[in-house]
């Protein structure tokens, strides 16, 4: 066992404070790593401000983590010492199911060990995230960071970059598809950079216009302001896939709308509140509505690897501990361009 700094919530509703937190021992298939950046997921602050129900606390939370391999147990085979490693939204699976076997460990019928508010397999305690110092983590769930990738920039793709990537590969975008992102935040301006570099023609949707010039910078085709009436009713039966990233309840018939025949909206915003989907807004055009989480390891590998490939990253904002409760009120105002990301050594 060892003790690190983090920085973590005490209940739901007080801003963060520092924290002394234990990791467990490296085991025979663990790798520590001590972490350099942990990216600010709105994921985060759904869940300690108990967006998603009741959660224990103290807890640490961040699931964007690069950092370095510190140490690696007796039986280690994937990484060694001082490589640039990542860590992701889950930490382990039972790897035996029919979505495991498949590599689909973001599915897991067994459940998932999330890398925060899980259950640790190893040991029973609940897992604690990467706004800390460093983390045990076994090797299948350790991420190779490409040599092309910054790292003080990369920490963002491990949740924001396959969360958007998965969805766009599962429903084909490409040339000839047409892709509105829905939300132009840490999620959405990965899914405009990585849509833009699978070829598809893409359409921010975002509220109001300060955010047009960027849309079209990470490469879009076409900004749509969402507070413009007229310029909605436009876009009407126009795209073959949406993807919202939206974090707050959303008119989910309006976006139905927007689909063309055979179109999907693929949901990857959790606000706490439900929608409401009228059954006449997906019949006359067998319009789909669904969902995504994340992806499996093997995928986030071949995502990081295409950012590596294509020149991608994340437009960050370096914080130290100290203004993690600042950037998180910015990130609840929309005010955030278009992730942050802590310099832990700042703990
Ligand atoms: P974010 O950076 O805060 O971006 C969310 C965006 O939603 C904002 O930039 C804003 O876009 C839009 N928005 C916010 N409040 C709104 C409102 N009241 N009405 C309409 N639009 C609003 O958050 P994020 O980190 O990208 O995460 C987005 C959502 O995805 C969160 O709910 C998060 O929990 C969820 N998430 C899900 C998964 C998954 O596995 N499915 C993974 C990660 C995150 P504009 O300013 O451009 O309008
Ligand atoms: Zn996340
Ligand atoms: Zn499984």
């Amino acid at each position: 066992m060892r003790t690190v700094k983090a920085i973590g919530a005490v209940n739901a509703t007080d801003p963060l404070v520092p924290l002394t937190i234990e990791r467990r021992e490296v085991g025979p298939h663990d790798v520590l790593i001590d972490i350099d950046y942990a990216g600010i997921c709105h994921s985060d602050i759904h869940t300690i401000r108990g967006d998603w129900g009741p959660i224990a606390y103290p807890q640490v939370v961040g699931h964007e983590i690069v950092g370095r391999v510190a140490q690696i147990g007796s039986a280690v085979t994937k990484h060694q010492l001082g490589d640039v490693v990542g860590v992701g939204c889950q930490s382990n699976s039972c790897r035996t199911c029919a979505q495991c076997e498949q590599g689909h460990d973001q599915y897991c019928l067994n459940g998932n060990t999330q890398t925060y508010n899980g259950v640790d397999p190893a040991d029973g305690t609940i897992t604690q995230g990467g706004y800390s110092q460093a983390v045990v983590t076994n090797e299948d769930f350790v991420l190779a960071i490409p040599a092309g990738l910054d790292p003080a920039k990369t920490a963002p793709l491990l949740c924001a970059g396959i969360t958007t990537y998965s969805p766009l590969k599962h429903w084909k975008a490409g040339p000839g598809t047409r892709v509105g992102v829905v939300g132009m935040g840490g999620l959405g301006h990965m899914g405009v950079k990585l849509a833009a570099a699978l070829g598809a023609e893409v359409t921010v949707l975002s509220r109001g216009v300060k955010k047009k010039d960027d849309a079209l910078a990470f490469g879009a085709n076409r900004y749509v302001d969402t507070t413009d009436a007229a310029a909605m009713a436009e876009m009407a039966g126009s795209f073959d896939l949406i993807i919202s990233t939206v974090s707050a309840g959303l008119d989910i018939t309006t976006y139905l709308g927007l689909l063309d025949v055979d179109g999907a909206l693929v949901n990857v915003g959790a606000p706490a509140e439900p929608f409401s989907v009228p059954a006449f807004s997906l019949i006359p055009h067998r319009r789909t509505l669904a969902g995504s989480t994340t992806g499996g390891i093997a995928e986030i590998q071949e995502m990081l690897d295409f950012c590596a490939e294509h020149g991608i990253h994340p437009e960050t904002e370096l914080v130290s501990a100290e203004e993690v409760n600042e950037a998180w009120e910015r990130v609840l105002s929309a005010d955030v361009r278009y992730r942050f990301v802590i310099d832990t050594h700042t703990l």
